[in-house]
């Protein structure tokens, strides 16, 4: 018998893979199925993520520039150890090249690493060179530390928590229909110079992402400890059913208290499409999406770039989404699919 892949999805090919695989060593606290796993280490806990990227799934160097893709790669790393409420320490990067790529361009990748590196704090420890048939692939792993007490995971969230997002969203993904628009532009037509002007803040979004370690040190400074988080990697509707599905609890989104910037929703109406439906569906924002104990939202309220959008129901309620037009929808996870 032969099973595509397809038919388990991602998340059901992880569970596939990883369920007969119990924790035995007390130090192993958190395994598959948070953003990031968590070692005891003694006070502190140690927290490791890891991403693979794929040219031609991932990312496109037809218009992702070799710095850029060394920068992301290494943010989208960093961005799930943040969402543990933990801080990146280290990293390591390894690749997979074929010939076509020469020493210089490797210079520009490793330039945008370290860049990276030198913005978040971590030191680039190790990694793997290996030759491969055709394209390219990067697989990046971070080390982060937190105290335990402080840790904070995606099942945490209980009934009338407040469910807060950071920054925007939805831009990262219409940069990248920008993006691939212009592509094909240019494809059919070389001579024209893609206009990109006017859409400099979606195209910042999918080109160079950031990970929110201000968040992290700001809750820190107010004594804020959420109840659950995650990276918005996948779009804010696939994470929420995360938190929900982990923490055995269903929401309220409030699509009037979904973040979105200016520029984004004016590229979305541009593209015919929904400006709630990128925010929620459209991927690689790498905002953070958490719930807090309602006796925090004093902690928040004046925070900027924090904004609540809706509230932790009990599991029997379902995940809602209230629109603006005050209707009640069951919200539906597309995310992002890999097969
Ligand atoms: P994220 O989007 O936060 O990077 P993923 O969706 O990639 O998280 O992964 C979800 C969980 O599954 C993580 O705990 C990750 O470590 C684990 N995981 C993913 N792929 C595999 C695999 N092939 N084998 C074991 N664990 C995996
Ligand atoms: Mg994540």
């Amino acid at each position: 018998m032969r099973t595509d892949v397809n038919t388990l999805g991602e998340f059901g090919l992880i569970e596939h893979l990883t369920r007969a695989f119990p924790l035995n060593n007390p130090s192993s606290i958190k395994g598959v199925g948070d953003d990031a796993a968590v070692i005891d280490n003694g006070p502190f806990c140690t927290v490791v993520s890891t991403d693979m990227l794929v040219e031609g799934i991932h990312f496109d160097l037809a218009y992702m520039p070799l710095k850029h893709l060394g920068y992301k790669a290494v943010v989208v790393n960093l961005s799930d150890i943040y969402a543990m409420n933990a801080f990146p320490r280290q990293i390591t990067v390894s690749i997979a090249i074929s010939n076509r790529f020469s020493v210089e361009a490797l210079d520009e990748l490793y330039a945008g690493i370290h860049a990276a590196c030198e913005a978040y704090g971590v030191d680039l420890v190790g990694g793997d060179t290996t030759s491969a048939p055709k394209g390219m692939v990067i697989s990046i792993t971070a080390i982060g530390q937190c105290e335990k007490e402080l840790l904070t995971y995606r099942n945490g969230a209980r009934v009338g928590d407040l469910i807060c997002i950071t920054g925007d969203l939805g831009a990262a993904y219409l940069g990248l229909q920008l993006l691939e628009r212009e592509k094909q532009i240019w494809q059919e037509n070389p001579g024209i110079q893609p206009d990109l002007e006017d859409q400099k803040y979606a195209i910042g979004r999918q080109l160079k992402p950031e990970a929110r370690r201000d968040m992290i040190e700001v809750f820190r400074k107010v004594g804020l400890k959420p109840t659950a988080m995650i990276d918005i990697s996948d779009g804010l509707a696939s994470e929420i059913f995360h938190i929900c599905k982990q923490s055995r609890v269903g929401a309220l989104v409030e699509e009037s208290g979904i973040p979105m910037h200016p520029e984004a929703e004016l590229l979305a109406l541009k593209f015919k499409l929904d400006p709630a439906t990128c925010a929620l569906n459209g991927g690689e924002d790498y905002e953070l999406l958490f719930t807090i104990d309602p006796a925090d939202v004093e902690k928040v309220k004046y925070l900027p770039e924090i904004y609540i959008a809706g509230e932790i129901l009990d599991a029997k309620d379902g995940i809602k989404l209230n629109t603006k037009g005050g209707n009640l929808h069951d919200l539906k996870a597309q995310g992002w699919v890999h097969f």
